[in-house]
């Protein structure tokens, strides 16, 4: 016989601590709750002090508002929060934080101690918490504001503190954790210092309030700034701001893409395929982006309440938040074209420079800047889009822009008379063209470049003309669960769009009659499979497009001139003032580069000259 086991209520500290296994999975996660705390206290700089990877001590002190010294233990309490006051406040979250969980998590499995002074009060007051029982209260000096100090996590679940990665690898991830947090807030000062312990280096990051440009260079890279293009887009209650990095300015790991939710951090898959799909042409394979991007929407239409660590979100109109961040991206990184260099010397201002304003202010009044100089050490300007497909073969090519530089006008596009691109003096074995432009040297891969030309242009004229349809002789079926094919029925618009005849034959198969006709010899039900996902997680596709722009690439590059082919200056000078023209013409359909420039100061430093 099996007893029967009666139920009963956890002990509180039980309870805690299952709870703060959600929300303290390691050091980066306090680090995290305890900034955003203070930001919702309104900080205008936040200390943070990290020693043995957090597990021995993780400290952040603010000047916010503080907390009244007789809210100090319900602060550690679960489920009190000042934040909000019913379950209607849910609906609009405006704070980082509302589920008054984090202060009482982090004192159920570690050290914890509160010193605080509330703005108004004559005193400061302190609380110590050690694994859920309160050790020590009383007065406390401190200025207005709040100090944390959070040491030995774990130490009262030993199994938990098994899962630690290394010192050095929580250091790391406090150090990404830090830094997100402080893009979201350019208004705010931080400063972070990770002590040394064994095996690992001491580090200090310090960004002072209101510093952009110093501030994403600090956090991403000295080049960033450059070597990005700014956006601003709004469109109905949507709009979308920051930085996104110049395709060919690409890295390895996806460690550099930050995207911020109404100012909140968070990783989600549709924002992440949107961004990824906006990249698609341009990205050199296996590579990745580099962005900081901030979306912002209505409160109601975003719920934040999905999960303890509010890492992730819910769109309550997925497919809209996704084209939107698509065709935003998508617009800015392929209206760069070939353009000047940036004088290295001319600082870029990006704005408010020292001056503690508003994020949203700060960029609100920003345009984005004239020039952003390209990865390889030619330049791009983001210019309007053109509009007539260029052309494809190269001597049409001759033929329609020759003239316009043969004249020796130079074509006019610049008030200089040179065109970015400059002008051709030579094929280099049959595979370069070299050319010299107002800033110095520019050297071009022919065939690299023709073959994007040509490409765009084929997408151009598909676009234009329409997607032709072509009925299959005898309807393709295919089965799929119940499921996927209502979804794929109630999309049945959206797929002839794309060029995709399908109409529903049973409960479990739907019947495709036409397909784009570059797609006709492809294989459809694969296509479709992948398709039927997308729509499943995101509300919408592009895989179709996607198949037929591929099916494009292939002909652009059987079309374009190989290497080894000898051009004329005038036929060289054609595909540059084609270059200048066309989209993405600054990188293969593959990611390559197409194009490096080398100004005359960089060659003379080559050289030694003037040194
Ligand atoms: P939540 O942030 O979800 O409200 P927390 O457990 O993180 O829950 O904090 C509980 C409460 O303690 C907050 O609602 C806030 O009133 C107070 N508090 C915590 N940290 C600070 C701080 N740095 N400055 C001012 N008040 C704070
Ligand atoms: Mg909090």
């Amino acid at each position: 016989m099996i007893d029967v086991r009666r139920v009963q209520s956890l002990e509180p500290y039980v309870a805690d601590q299952i709870a703060a296994g959600e929300v303290v999975e390691r050091p980066a996660s306090i680090v995290k709750e305890l900034i955003e705390n203070s930001l919702d206290a309104g900080a205008g700089q936040i200390d943070v002090q990290i020693e043995g990877g957090g597990v021995d001590l993780v400290f952040v002190r603010d000047d916010g508002h503080g907390i009244v010294a007789e809210d100090l233990p319900l602060a550690l309490q679960r489920h009190a929060t000042s934040k909000i006051e019913s379950a209607q406040d849910l609906n609009g979250v405006a704070s980082l934080g509302f589920r008054g969980e984090a202060l009482a998590s982090v004192s159920s499995v570690a050290r914890v101690k509160v010193t605080s002074c509330a703005v108004n009060s004559d005193a400061g007051a302190m609380l110590e918490v050690h694994g859920g029982n309160q050790l020590a209260d009383g007065p406390a000096p401190h200025n207005v504001g709040t100090t944390v100090e959070v040491r030995d996590l774990f130490f009262n679940t030993p199994a938990r503190r098994k899962f630690l990665k290394t010192d050095r690898a929580e250091m790391r991830q406090i150090d990404l954790t830090f830094k997100r947090l402080s893009l979201a807030h350019m208004d705010v000062g931080f400063s972070l210092a990770q002590a040394a312990g064994h095996a690992a280096r001491a580090r200090q990051l310090s960004l002072a309030a209101g510093s952009i440009e110093q501030r994403l260079e600090k956090v991403l890279s000295a080049d960033f700034v450059s070597q990005s293009i700014q956006i601003d887009e709004s469109s109905g209650a949507y709009r979308i701001f920051g930085w996104v990095g110049l395709p060919a300015h690409h890295r390895r790991q996806a460690d550099q893409q930050f995207f911020y939710v109404n100012g909140r951090a968070i990783r989600d898959k549709v924002v992440g395929h949107a961004v990824r799909q906006a990249y698609q042409d341009v990205m050199f394979h296996g590579r990745h982006a580099v962005f900081v991007l901030f979306l912002e929407l209505p409160a109601e239409a975003v719920d934040v309440n999905v999960h303890p660590t509010k890492h992730e979100v819910r769109f309550r109109e997925a497919r809209d938040v996704h084209d939107f961040i698509f065709g935003s991206l998508h617009r800015a990184l392929r209206n760069l074209r070939p353009g000047q260099a940036l004088a290295s010397d001319e600082p870029q201002v990006i704005a408010g420079e020292g001056h503690a304003t508003s994020w949203n202010q700060a960029t609100n009044d920003q345009k984005p800047p004239q020039q952003a100089s390209f990865g390889v050490g030619a330049a791009m300007v983001p210019v309007a889009p053109s509009t007539g497909g260029p052309p494809g073969g190269l001597a049409q090519l001759v033929n329609e822009i020759a003239p316009q530089w043969t004249s020796g006008e130079g074509g006019g596009e610049q008030s200089e008379g040179m065109p970015p691109l400059g002008y051709a003096l030579a094929q280099l074995q049959g595979i370069y063209i070299v050319a010299q432009n107002a800033q110095g040297l520019v050297m071009v891969d022919m065939h690299a470049a023709h073959e994007r030309i040509v490409y765009e242009g084929l997408k151009q004229e598909l676009e234009q003309t329409g997607i032709t349809r072509q009925p299959l002789l005898v309807p393709h079926l295919v089965s799929l669960s119940e499921a996927d094919a209502d979804i794929l029925e109630d999309a049945h618009a959206q797929l002839m769009d794309a060029g995709v005849v399908i109409d529903r034959t049973g409960p479990g198969t739907i019947a495709i009659r036409e397909v784009p006709a570059l797609l006709k010899h492809k294989q459809i039900g694969q296509m479709l499979e992948e398709a039927v996902a997308d729509i499943v997680a995101f509300g919408t596709t592009r895989e179709i497009q996607r198949r037929q722009y591929d099916v494009l690439a292939s002909i652009a590059c059987h079309g374009s001139v190989r290497a080894n082919r000898n051009m004329s200056i005038n036929e060289m000078n054609a595909l540059l003032r084609a270059m200048e023209q066309t989209e993405n013409a600054g990188l293969c359909n593959h990611g390559r580069p197409t194009y490096v420039m080398r100004s005359m100061s960089e060659l003379d430093a080559l050289f030694y000259r003037g040194q």
